[in-house]
């Protein structure tokens, strides 16, 4: 890898093998692709390394991961610079100081948890006890959205298992995955956590390599089809977790002022680029005038512009296939005849900024209610009955999060348990949390994250059975 730190290029050529920096279009440095050759050679220091690591008193490995925690805290500060650099979010606001808080925070909660053996059966005439062993070596497949925080869900409770992990952190933002990975390893036994870098076909080289006993996978549903059919070569175990098309639905009467702000950073957290974004919501037609209005006057307060001054909440687009996407979503929505409710400022500057806009006019059956935008546009649909609402949040082969907002629990409560999500959110969207299980439902995915549910599914069930 060869790091050109920083040229001024006005080029936007070829943006997925250059890193560049998405708020001034500045060169971070060009990623190799790791040869299938430096492949093999890294899993196989992984395999004699995992055996050390898992032959390891439980205890020791829990305080290590400790000590990895302390680490990241103390290189947070630049680390969340490399975030902002090379991924956009602002260091400010829930951006990159975010992030790394957050990688603490999920360092050490799997650290802390246990999984105990379990007693599953036990009668005169036989005991069996069920144990979770490690699966030996995890493909870690990260993408560029939440660079930092999504490695180390899928590195720290595969450590703590007992397992090694290889990491391919997305083409985009190898370089901030490279310098937490420095800071990880400096802590960490040799060979334990490895990363290969570079495009797709990295990936999938590796994801399909007979060593690999298990893949941790986080990207778009295409994508998650491919590790599918990579796992069917080597059977590894899969957690997927990719997109998300996540509806909200307003029911009638919603006090705006106690919850306009989490409605707000519900749908445009990290510009929008995040798996469990709010992005189509759903509002009472008697409702709807109001509320695009206090949508539109709290968009219009929060500033957009360069992540690295700390003024800015609201960063860049992370890519220019990603910008391309949504503007061709905008251009779709133009066609069609789609309201426009609110336009933001978009910063002077030949980075990668789309203004916060609001949608209205539109429906299920349009392109940007259809599809995942990924970014700082939101559709807003007029609804008439709570069973319509209902019936088009779920009309959709996404099923990561949802949401319902109202004054009333009970009866956000019963709205929730109707819709086809992961996770339903009531009065909050996106608020996720290390010891709460989180995966997809239907095309966003298999397999969950997080608390006791993301280390058992690092592990494989052993059973021991004894005759009395
Ligand atoms: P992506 O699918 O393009 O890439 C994800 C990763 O997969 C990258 O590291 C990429 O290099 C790698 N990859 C590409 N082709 C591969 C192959 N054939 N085999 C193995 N690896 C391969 O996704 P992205 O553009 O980086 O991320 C955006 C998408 O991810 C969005 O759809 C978003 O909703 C989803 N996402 C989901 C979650 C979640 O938890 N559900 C979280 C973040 C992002």
């Amino acid at each position: 890898m060869e790091n050109t730190s920083f040229v001024k290029e006005s080029t936007t050529e070829d943006t997925g093998f250059l890193s560049l920096n998405p708020s001034t279009l500045e060169v971070i440095g060009k990623v190799n692709n790791t040869s299938k050759e430096e492949i093999n050679a890294t899993i196989n220091k992984a395999k004699i390394a995992q055996k050390l690591w898992s032959a390891r008193p439980d205890s020791e490995r829990k305080e290590i991961l400790l000590k990895v925690a302390e680490a990241l805290q103390q290189n947070a500060q630049q680390l969340a610079e490399w975030i902002t650099r090379e991924q956009g979010k602002p260091l400010s606001g829930p951006g990159s100081n975010f992030e790394m808080q957050a990688c603490v925070g999920w360092t050490q909660v799997p650290a802390s948890l246990d999984v105990p053996e379990e007693i599953v059966f036990e009668d005169e005439t036989r005991k069996d006890v069920l144990y979770r062993k490690p699966i030996g070596v995890v493909a870690a497949i990260a993408p560029w959205n939440w660079p930092l925080m999504i490695a180390i869900w899928q590195i720290i409770p595969s450590l703590r298992m007992g397992n090694a992990v290889i990491l391919k952190p997305s083409e985009y933002t190898t370089f901030s995955t490279l310098e937490m990975i420095k800071v990880i390893n400096s802590v960490l036994p040799e060979d334990v956590l490895q990363v290969v870098t570079g495009r797709g076909e990295v990936g999938s080289y590796l994801t399909a390599h007979p060593e690999i006993g298990k893949i941790m996978f986080t990207g778009s549903i295409a994508t998650g089809k491919k590790v599918i059919e990579a796992s069917s070569k080597n059977m590894a175990r899969l957690t997927l977790e990719c997109g998300g098309n996540d509806a909200g639905i307003i029911l009638p009467g919603l006090d705006l002022t106690k919850h306009i702000d989490n409605i707000f950073w519900g749908a445009f957290l990290n510009m929008g680029q995040t798996c469990a974004c709010l992005k189509r919501l759903y509002v009472h037609e008697d409702d709807y005038e109001k509320v695009a209005k206090a949508l539109a006057d709290y968009s219009s307060h929060i500033p957009m512009g360069d992540g690295a001054n700390e003024a800015n909440v609201l960063g860049p687009i992370q890519n220019k296939m990603q910008f391309d996407k949504i503007q061709d979503l905008i251009a779709d929505s133009e066609n069609i005849g789609a309201d426009f409710l609110f336009t933001g400022q978009k910063p002077d500057s030949e980075g990668y900024f789309i203004p916060v806009t609001l949608i209205g006019n539109v429906d299920n059956g349009n392109r940007i209610v259809d599809e995942e935008q990924f970014g700082p546009v939101l559709p807003i649909i007029k609804y008439k009955t709570i069973e319509e609402a209902i019936a088009k949040a779920n009309d959709s082969e996404n099923g990561l999060g949802a949401s319902v907002w109202s004054d009333n629990i009970k009866e956000a409560e019963e709205v929730a348990g109707q819709l086809e999500a992961g996770t339903v959110w009531i009065n909050q969207h996106g608020a996720i949390n290390p010891f709460v299980p989180f995966g997809g439902a239907k095309q966003s995915g298999y397999g969950v994250e997080f608390g006791i549910e993301g280390l058992k599914a690092v592990t494989v069930p052993k059973v021991i059975s004894i005759k009395k």
